[in-house]
């Protein structure tokens, strides 16, 4: 089994989640007592999204290096950032390594394709959301026709994540508002909604909403699980 190297604590909450997955997943391949094999790098949130504010991408992308190849240097065969927001920097981080890093947006394309999706409504933090890095991505990989919320909606679905998921707050209203704006989605021709901040999942699951939802977290954990034990 390889080693799976995790970029986390953007936010951990959804770090748990992961790291939940990765080991449920590799005990059911396995059976028995098998876990996954993972080695962490859990930043400090707090730093991180001080430079995402700042737009400051460069001391980002050299953070995220630093870490990654600490992490190729203890033993990890692969890499995984654990946000859909910091794959911005995933191509300088990617070049810093000899490992292969899988792409948050390559593990969903990829199940959306399989699926047979060709519209999908995205929602993550503004960054996701609006830079052309994984929009972009998930067109030109997999042809897919990627639709957004209207601005308003962009900016309450980004504050949710940093002032109540990524400090572990699961509000109602909040749950009320993410199933609108998936309404909203749905009725501009999304077809499916993808969850394109790991931490959403903790909010919205697929009995609140009739639209076919595809979480990040779990289809990045998938692929990684996948990459493990080939
Ligand atoms: N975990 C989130 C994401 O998947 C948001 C936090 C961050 O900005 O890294 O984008």
């Amino acid at each position: 089994m390889k080693t799976i190297g995790l970029l986390g604590g953007m936010s951990w909450e959804s770090t748990v989640t992961y790291y939940q997955l990765l080991n449920r997943g590799i005990a059911e391949k396995l059976g028995g007592l098998h876990s996954a094999k993972i080695l962490l790098h859990s930043f400090d949130f707090g730093e991180v999204a001080r430079l995402q504010k700042a737009q400051a991408w460069d001391a980002a992308a050299e953070l995220l290096s630093e870490a990654g190849t600490a992490l190729e240097r203890a033993g990890a065969d692969m890499l995984l950032i654990c946000t859909n927001t910091m794959h911005l920097v995933a191509p300088q981080v990617e070049q810093s390594l000899k490992i292969p890093l899988l792409h948050i947006a390559d593990a969903a394309g990829a199940a959306l394709r399989q699926a047979g999706v060709s519209k999908v409504g995205l929602l993550g933090t503004r960054f996701t959301m609006e830079h052309p890095f994984y929009k972009d991505r998930l067109a030109a990989h997999f042809g897919l026709d990627v639709v957004v919320p209207d601005e308003t909606a962009r900016k309450e679905v980004h504050d949710i994540i940093y002032t109540e998921l990524c400090k572990g707050i699961v509000a109602e209203p909040s749950r009320r508002r993410f199933c609108q704006v998936i309404d909203e989605l749905a009725s501009v021709g999304a077809e499916a909604i993808l969850l394109g901040c790991t931490e959403i999942g903790l909010l919205v699951e697929q009995p609140h909403t009739r639209l076919q939802l595809f979480d990040t977290t779990y289809l990045h954990a998938s692929a990684a699980i996948e990459l493990a034990l080939q």
